[in-house]
């Protein structure tokens, strides 16, 4: 898999298009029940995508060494480039409801959305949606 400097990104957002809002998925990692499911540390280490991931409507809390996040619905399994992810259908709670993103400009937009996207994948499952498209590498 190529890095993300080795492609270039052309187009640019489309204003009230919203489509990469509306879900988040984590890699699979042990589930523990429909709306709960291991996550990587990085989630609450991470201040920036801790707001991220508590924006989709989302809690984590300690579990054993690791970090269980609490889904507001439950998760069905994906296939990706990554191997299989935990999708879960929830939108963005800074999402208008004509698709716009309320924390646009604020300090408070996580840094994530800010550089959304940076690789190829991270279009995955919005191929033909996304007006963003990658050359590459
Ligand atoms: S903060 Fe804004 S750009 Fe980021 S997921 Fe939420 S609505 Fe989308
Ligand atoms: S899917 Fe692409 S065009 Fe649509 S809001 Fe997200 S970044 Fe913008």
């Amino acid at each position: 898999m190529k890095f993300p400097h080795e492609y270039v990104r052309s187009g640019e957002c489309v204003a009230g298009c919203g489509a990469c809002c509306k879900s988040i998925s984590f890699p699979l990692r042990v589930s523990v029940g429909d709306n709960q499911i291991e996550v990587d540390r990085i989630y609450a280490d991470d201040p920036g995508l801790r707001h991220w991931v508590g924006l989709h409507g989302i809690q984590l809390q300690a579990w054993g060494v690791g970090v269980m996040a609490i889904l507001p619905q439950p998760w069905v399994v994906r296939q990706s480039s990554y191997g299989d992810i935990a999708f879960i259908p929830q939108r963005c709670s800074a999402l208008t409801g004509d698709n716009r993103c309320a924390l646009h400009g604020q300090a408070e937009r996580p840094l994530l959305c800010e550089v959304y996207p940076l690789h190829p994948l991270d279009l995955e499952g919005l191929e033909g949606v996304c007006a963003y498209k990658f050359k590459g590498g």
